[in-house]
């Protein structure tokens, strides 16, 4: 390891950490077929949902071959497979690491571990691209999908929130002289309810809502918040214009809609697809079948394949109960993850 240069950078505390010999920037952009020279990007995050001190409650814990812990199957242990699987390829007969040759027999390696992707990624995102523009590709240590499948296809998401305006009045004295936010709320959410469409993995989820100040007072103001996910692209623009073209059912009412897809989908892209056939060569030369699955959460390899570069997710191991109380990795998975990211990384050569 004693190639690795490591740094933290802007607000968010983004650990990058380089071996091999990486291009100049910007040397590798537009290079993104396996074997033209752009270094491989190994992509997460550090950050959990869980509070500090969370580990005092729900500590470190082995039982029936599982590792319990805050965040350890999302995703410490990919932190720790990646971490594991470079210092086998470093530590190798025949790998030579003088500071000069350093990286022969390994291709160029980049590891991003940023610290906000449960919160959106808003300080790491423009980095996360600028690093993944000069790839070849970008493998996500995501835990992986029950039966350690991959992922090749995660659903956009978007938030947005509604707020409607309407006229207080008196709710017995002068009910006609009001028009009611919350009745024309009520109206909206059917209109968004209705621009689900499961076939195509459209959804519509209407989470908060809240507005009015009494029961006998017509309501002047209420207000929605809403998440949405999208399989494609052209479903995220729709569904954008979908909702920013909702109306007002009467004149005395006005809406008002912010918020958009935030996370654009991670889509099965030819890119996509070579990439997986890639490292399910290396699975089964290993003895194992590697099997391939859709996310309906986003990760930062939303925004990596969104450019157009070869992304693999769910590489991290396998485990079960992300952001939930029994959240744990099985043990005897990670060595094999070690190995097998190893393997693939050394594909690249
Ligand atoms: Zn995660």
């Amino acid at each position: 390891m004693r190639t690795f240069r490591a740094s933290d950078r802007r607000r968010a505390a983004i650990t990058c950490a380089r071996t091999g010999r990486v291009g100049k920037r910007g040397k590798g952009q537009g290079t993104r077929e396996k074997g033209q020279g752009g270094p491989i990007l190994l992509l997460g995050h550090f950050d959990t949902v869980w509070p500090v001190g969370t580990l005092e409650r729900m500590p470190l814990e082995e039982s029936d071959g599982r590792l319990h812990g805050p965040g350890i199957f999302d995703m410490k242990s990919g932190i720790a497979v990646s971490m594991l699987a470079m210092r086998a390829l470093h530590e190798a007969p025949g790998h030579r690491s003088s500071s000069r040759n350093a990286g022969v027999g390994i291709p160029p390696v980049v590891m991003l571990w940023s610290s906000d992707e449960e919160i959106g990624s808003g300080t790491s995102r423009t980095l996360i691209e600028e690093e993944a523009r000069r790839t070849t590709a970008v493998l996500v240590l995501e835990p992986s999908l029950p039966g350690g499948a991959v992922k090749t296809s995660r659903k956009g998401v978007g938030e947005f929130e509604l707020v409607v305006y309407g006229v207080s009045a008196h709710a017995g004295l002068d009910p006609g002289k009001g028009a009611s936010a919350i009745h024309e709320l009520a109206r909206q959410i059917l209109a968004l309810e209705a621009l689900q469409d499961p076939v195509r993995g459209l959804t519509v989820n209407v989470g908060v809502i809240a507005g009015g100040t009494r029961p006998n007072v017509v309501a002047d103001r209420a207000a929605a918040r809403i998440d949405v996910r999208v399989e494609t692209m052209a479903d995220a623009v729709l569904l954008e214009a979908a909702i920013q073209a909702l109306r007002p059912s009467r004149p005395a009412i006005t809406l008002a809609i912010a918020g958009g897809i935030e996370r654009p989908p991670l889509e099965r892209s030819a890119g996509v697809v070579r990439l997986y056939e890639q490292a399910r060569h290396v699975a089964a030369d290993m003895g194992r079948d590697l099997g391939e699955g859709a996310a309906g959460g986003g990760s930062d390899g939303n925004f990596t394949a969104a450019l157009g570069v070869p992304t693999l997710d769910g590489l991290g191991p396998q485990g079960d109960g992300a952001h939930a109380l029994h959240e744990h990795v099985l043990i005897e998975d990670l060595c094999w993850r070690a190995a097998f990211l190893a393997a693939l990384i050394q594909s690249f050569i």
